[in-house]
């Protein structure tokens, strides 16, 4: 399909209002300082800092952290229940519609430059995410719970979405001058590896999502039963792999634990078999006109 006939980027709105409200406290960039009222006491389903000077709720992730590195004195219920809830009803909807880190990478990934495809070496490191999740997310902070030492491991050694959204945004601000006298060594390794990240998503399609997110790892946990997503009519498929060669992350069949649920694939299917479901009811299904999806570059 020619670019210029492709409808209105409908994803890509959602991801931009998404960004926008979960960053909607604008007196926080004028002034440099954090939302600290109510709402913050309750998350958003994706990556958003909880530092960044606009948020105005907490990130799942750091809430999660802050839980197991508390655990030692109360169950992390609340954060784990409403995990659960967001990846019982969105999966990984999230990453495709409602994560503003999500949205950065695709942007990087339009800058021209030479891109690496889906390969048998990107498929092994989607599996680093868990790795990540488990080490960062749990272990560490469970281990120093044990002795009521808080260590949110990702927030303070590798989220670039924290570094980005939250250190440099308020380091920035002509008020918080003492900030950036009081950076140090911790800070310098988490903006070099905010640089790898994303360059790296300049050559690689969501590279942080697909090999390093934990919080794409929890939520594609839940694939096979969100109830929001995009499914395939399996009598209607024909196993011609269009959707599989077409799609650029790391996916053995659509809607599988890699798949971002973006629903570019949909107009792609020449059986035209996959629509985007909530439950039974079809919210998304292909275009009459010939097939062609948007591009990942
Ligand atoms: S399988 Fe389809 S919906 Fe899933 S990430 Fe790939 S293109 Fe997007
Ligand atoms: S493109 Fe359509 S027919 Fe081909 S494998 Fe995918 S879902 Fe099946």
């Amino acid at each position: 399909m020619d670019k210029k006939q492709r409808k209105p980027l409908t994803r890509r709105l959602i991801q931009v209002y998404t960004a926008l409200l979960y960053n909607a406290y604008l007196k926080g960039f004028a002034e440099g300082q954090i939302y600290t009222g109510p709402l913050k006491s309750v998350c958003v389903p994706g990556l958003n800092c909880y530092s960044c000077p606009g948020a105005i709720s907490a990130c799942p992730l750091g809430s999660l952290q802050n839980a197991v590195s508390a655990s030692a004195d109360r169950p992390a219920f609340y954060v784990a229940g409403l995990i659960i809830m967001f990846g019982m009803f969105l999966g990984r909807v999230v990453c495709g519609f409602l994560c503003p880190f999500g949205l950065i990478q695709e942007l990087l990934h339009k800058i021209p430059s030479p891109k690496i495809k889906k390969n048998n070496i990107t498929r092994k490191l989607s599996w680093c995410k868990y790795v990540i999740l488990a080490v960062f997310v749990i272990a560490i902070p469970a281990f120093y719970a044990v002795r009521r030492l808080p260590l949110p491991a990702f927030c303070k050694f590798i989220c670039p979405a924290g570094t980005l959204e939250g250190a440099v945004m308020l380091l920035i601000h002509p008020a918080n001058s003492d900030l950036r006298e009081m950076t140090g060594g911790l800070f310098w390794w988490k903006f070099t590896v905010m640089i790898l990240i994303l360059t790296a998503c300049v050559f690689v399609f969501r590279a942080f999502c697909r090999f390093l997110c934990p919080l794409g790892a929890l939520y594609s946990l839940f694939a096979k039963i969100a109830l929001l997503g995009v499914r395939v009519d399996l009598p209607k498929c024909t196993d011609c792999g269009a959707c599989v060669k077409y799609c650029p992350v790391d996916i053995r069949k659509v809607g599988d634990r890699e798949c971002v649920q973006c629903g570019n694939c949909i107009d792609v299917c020449p059986e035209k078999a996959i629509s985007f479901k909530a439950g039974k009811l079809v919210l998304r299904g292909p275009d009459i006109n010939p097939a062609g999806g948007e591009e990942h570059t």
